[in-house]
């Protein structure tokens, strides 16, 4: 059995190679480990292999996971729904978000970010799946919703994440990716100080580094299959 630091080491280097490939700077890209649904004894793994970026779906799981692992200097992304109800817990708990979605739940989440904290880092997530089922806001609703969320004093808007629908073509992925992208240009072009694309996952994180992924958000890859 391969493990979780062999593993990782082998998503390093597939990184590297697509930046290279797409004629990127080496270290260009962040990598995100995505350890829903995996116990905190493989997080503790992974970090023994020098990975500090973590993200988590599940708020209770998350908590649970943070006070197990207090004490490492792991930076938590929070990229699953938000429920309102919720928002508390997740402003003061996480460094990024990367899945806000609505302005009244951006505002909740500046509103709850503690005086001593800095900024809470959030992506705008974008729908670029035709399904209405899937959550994120529409290209047609993301520059009002970046402006608005772009004033509010507890947040910083860092830029986009999207999660297109699966599909196994590299070609078919970028073009999906190339949706994303291009509303990035777009905002970045209305002035908005934007500076990272939270795109690609296990099965099509090349493609996405070929489309000017900034952060890349990996699980299974690194740590298996989920029940
Ligand atoms: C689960 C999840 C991932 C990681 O998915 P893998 O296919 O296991 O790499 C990335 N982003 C989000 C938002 C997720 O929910």
């Amino acid at each position: 059995m391969t493990s979780i630091s062999e593993r990782l080491q082998a998503v390093r280097t597939r990184i590297h190679e697509a930046e290279s490939s797409a004629g990127r700077t080496a270290g260009s890209v962040s990598l995100l480990a995505v350890s829903k649904a995996h116990p905190a004894a493989m997080l503790r793994e992974a970090f023994a292999a020098g990975q500090t970026m973590f993200g988590e779906n599940y708020l209770q799981e998350a908590l649970a996971k943070q006070e197990e692992l207090a004490g490492l200097a792991i930076e938590w992304h929070f990229i699953g729904p938000i429920q309102s109800n919720k928002t508390q817990p997740i402003a003061q708990h996480f460094d990024w978000v990367h899945s806000v979605d609505r302005l009244k739940i951006a505002q909740r989440l500046s509103a709850a970010r503690l005086a001593g904290q800095a900024p809470l880092n959030v992506c705008l997530q974008l729908n670029v799946s035709l399904e209405d089922s899937k959550s994120g806001v529409t290209l047609a609703e993301l520059p009002e919703l970046a402006h608005a969320i772009q004033a509010l004093p507890g947040l910083r808007l860092r830029g986009l994440m999207a999660i297109p629908a699966p599909v196994t073509d590299f070609d078919k992925q970028r073009r999906q990716f190339a949706i994303v992208r291009q509303a990035y240009e777009d905002l970045k072009k209305q002035g908005l100080a934007l500076d990272t694309l939270s795109i690609g996952m296990s099965e099509d994180f090349p493609a996405a580094i070929a489309e000017g992924a900034t952060i890349v958000r990996v699980g299974s890859a690194i740590f298996g299959p989920r029940n």
